[in-house]
């Protein structure tokens, strides 16, 4: 370091500078984690804007998240002042290929206006195809062939390029055509999905050399941070990009890769000397972020993997305390506890923004959602709805809300054909026209219709089994545990059914929130006392510049610190999640360790990690085991505590057997069915929100009324056309139609012709 060092050198250790001096050639900066990677790579973009090496425009830049680039931006805005001001190609894997594929998205095909689908689109369009190809689609959801062509997707692979053998897996080997039949029909819409960003552009640099080299002229230098985590395609692209110039820096964490779920390949960290030879490597072995005791505890957790590329870490922060390791008696305790001392932390003049709840899976965040709203804690759900806002649990509420309340319209709107049971637009609509025009309620209005021929006897059918779901749940509702009643109108609904059968990550964690759901409403006395609770919860949003603490999953904590974090649930089936030990294979296990990892080193002052003795599943409590991972923290760097006697050190006795790490593994059997129990780390799933609106455009044919309508009268309904009043009974009339023949209809719905 020399005086005379612009400021973003100031300040880096040696290895650092050697990242950001390097500016030619391959580098590849291996180091674990708060070593300062990512405040290298901003270094290195700012010292090349700096140097006039490349514009800001000749550089690309990735980064995990939209997040990350935004803060990229700034901190190289403040290093160096404006001239950054224009960054078009720093932000994510997506945003950087969406860009690329709108300049040249005639060469696939598309027109640069396409759309990028949702998941929901996405869905609606197989179920079509898989409909068309006749293939039973409960059998074979379309879900499963979504996770499919997305798999093919992050290898790189158009539906070409997948092999015979790779498409088994799905209704016996039909799912190459139904991917070529997808892509094409994408392109007959102009859209695309997520998956397809990378491929389609993969596909431009792969067969226009002109394209290509335009790119491979105009990054002069590109970076990539979190590369642990890149797919397959992703790396294609990224070796494309930088064949001729090769000045590619690219920095990462073996063990911090935790996204293989989503086709993460750690592989490419070695590829990358073979790929790149004579890359430098730089390795960082400071950390800067975390205290002995916390980095001596991620440490011992994660040497107990094998594979690793290994690394040696070492920090001059001042020792500070131990990893806490809370044994509490059950999840509200847990709630509780973390409740006090985020409270102690703010009166000891500690900032909330600085402190961090990180789980395991989303439906984790309830309880302490639940608790923090009853004691005044303001939080934020970073990277997910807040629980009571996601639409699974809104569907359920609906439900529960129309038990309770058979007036609430927009509850009825909500879930009148959820799970779908062949009640359209054109019937739903139906019954607002007769709800408005009687000033009825429309599950009243729907109870009022059916024995007409206003519908067609497959909507009747169907709403008659609704409504009679409806009246037989609010005669229960006053007999059964309302926890216990809410189950059953899940069941009989066919909502869990549905969610049953997709099958997929996304609705395992659906089923786990509304499981949650279920342990919430035990903790009421009655269904109106949770709903009222509810409402409050719902109208709770903090304000916009209040700080607040955070609450996300571990993944989407990724790259982030905080003073304070707190580790909740670290049991048996939790985490590591029962799906990585009913799938029970070494790396399903190896990846949940990665994930202990980075929760703990997310950490910089305190660590706090906790486990309950006891969960209520499904109204019954069931005791649970600390999890492995807290058997492997080093008891050097970890205090215990527990609220129980004698209960916290048993793990200890537990997880003794190190060597066979299968040898005492709990397989769930007490925790109720396996998929209760799959977990879920998808923060990332795009999850539409619903908006329930009044409908206001339709306009009643006139009612009538039972004065002005009497025998005989000649009138005009919209559906059956011309007829005459044969019978009269209170608000239903029969009519002799003119082709249509006898029918039973609303007054409502008719006019004097
Ligand atoms: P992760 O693996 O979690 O992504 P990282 O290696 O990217 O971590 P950074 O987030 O860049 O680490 O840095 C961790 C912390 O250390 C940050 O607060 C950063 O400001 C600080 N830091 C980085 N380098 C230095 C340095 N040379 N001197 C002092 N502090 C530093
Ligand atoms: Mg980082």
């Amino acid at each position: 370091p020399s005086p005379n060092d612009p400021p973003y050198l100031k300040g880096l250790n040696e290895p650092q500078r050697q990242a950001v001096l390097t500016t030619e050639g391959p580098v590849l900066v291996l180091a674990g984690a708060g070593t300062g990677k990512t405040a290298a790579l901003t270094a290195r973009l700012a010292h090349l804007v700096a140097t006039q090496r490349a514009w800001p425009s000749e550089i690309l830049a990735v980064t995990f998240t939209n997040k990350a680039a935004r803060e990229m931006r700034e901190r190289v805005g403040r290093m160096i002042g404006p001239a950054v001001e224009g960054m078009p190609w720093l932000g994510t894997f997506h945003a950087i290929a969406a860009k690329m594929l709108r300049r040249h998205a005639e060469l696939v095909g598309l027109q640069s206006n396409f759309t990028i689908l949702d998941t929901d689109d996405q869905l609606r369009l197989m179920k079509q195809l898989i409909q068309a190809e006749g293939i039973d689609e409960k059998r074979w959801p379309a879900r499963q062939l979504a996770g499919l062509i997305d798999q093919w997707k992050n290898k790189g692979l158009t539906p070409e390029e997948v092999g015979a053998g790779e498409a088994e897996g799905y209704a016996h080997g039909k799912g190459q055509k139904l991917y070529a039949a997808y892509q094409t029909r994408l392109r007959e819409v102009n859209a695309c999905d997520f998956g397809d960003l990378l491929l389609h552009v993969l596909t431009i640099l792969k067969r226009h050399r002109d394209v290509l080299e335009q790119y491979q002229q105009r990054f002069k230098y590109i970076m990539v941070d979190e590369y642990q985590d890149t797919n397959s395609s992703q790396y294609l692209w990224l070796r494309l990009l930088a064949q001729t110039r090769k000045n590619i820096c690219c920095v990462g964490d073996d063990d911090q890769s935790i996204y293989s779920w989503r086709g993460a390949e750690v592989a490419n960290i070695l590829r990358f000397e073979k790929d790149f030879p004579g890359a430098v490597i730089v390795r960082l072995e400071q950390n800067y972020r975390s205290t002995p005791h916390i980095l001596g505890a991620a440490s011992g957790v994660i040497a107990e993997n094998g594979n690793r590329l290994g690394k040696t870490l070492w920090t001059d922060i001042d020792v500070g305390e131990k990893v806490r390791v809370l044994g509490v008696w059950d999840g509200p305790e847990e709630a509780r506890r973390v409740g006090d001392e985020i409270e102690a932390i703010a009166r000891a003049g500690g900032s909330l923004d600085e402190v961090a709840i990180l789980v395991r899976a989303q439906h984790q965040t309830r309880e302490f959602e639940d608790r923090f709203i009853q004691i005044g804690l303001p939080y934020r759900i970073v990277g997910g709805f807040r629980f009571y806002e996601r639409a699974e649990i809104r569907d359920a509420l609906a439900y529960l809300r129309l038990v309770n309340q058979p007036a609430d319209d927009l509850a009825f709107e909500r879930i009148v054909n959820v799970p779908k049971r062949g009640l359209g637009d054109k019937a739903v609509e139906k019954l607002h026209r007769l709800a408005r025009a009687e000033g009825i309620p429309l599950a009243l209005a729907a109870a009022r219709i059916l024995d007409t021929d206003e519908l067609t006897p497959q909507a009747r059918r169907a709403l008659g089994a609704f409504i009679g779901d409806l009246a037989r749940w609010r005669d229960r509702a006053g007999q059964l545990p309302h926890a216990e009643l809410a189950r059953q109108i899940l069941d009989e609904s066919g909502y869990t059914a549905t969610l049953q059968a997709e099958r997929s990550t996304e609705s395992a964690g659906r089923l786990e929130n509304l499981s949650e759901l279920a342990r919430a409403m035990e903790e009421y006395e009655t269904l109106g006392a949770f709903l009222e609770h509810v409402s409050l919860v719902m109208d709770n949003e903090a304000q916009q510049d209040e700080r607040k603490l955070t609450i996300m999953t571990i993944h989407a904590a990724k790259g982030l610190e905080f003073d304070n974090v707190f580790l909740a649930g670290w049991e048996e089936g939790i985490f590591p999640s029962q799906r990585a030990l009913d799938e029970g294979g070494l790396n399903s296990l190896e990846e949940e360790r990665r994930l202990a990892y980075v929760a703990i080193t997310r950490a910089r002052k305190r660590c706090t990690i906790l486990h309950a003795a006891n969960r209520r599943i499904y109204g019954q409590w069931t005791s649970s085991i600390p999890s492995r991972f807290v058997g492997e923290l080093p008891p050097e760097h970890v205090d215990e505590e527990s609220s129980m006697s004698g209960g916290a050190s048993l793990w200890r006795a537990n997880w003794s057997e190190r060597d066979d790490p299968f040898a005492n593994v709990a397989r769930g059997s007490s925790r109720g069915p396996g998929w209760q129990r799959a977990q879920t780390g998808g923060q990332f799933s795009r999850e539409p929100v619903r908006v329930v609106e009044a409908r206001t455009s339709a306009v009643s044919l006139g009612n009538k009324g039972r004065d002005d309508v009497s025998l005989g009268q000649r009138v005009f309904h919209q559906k059956f056309g011309y007829g005459t009043i044969a019978a009269i009974e209170g608000n239903k009339l029969e009519i002799d139609f003119e082709t249509a023949g006898r029918k039973r209809v609303m007054d409502s719905f008719v006019t004097l012709a």
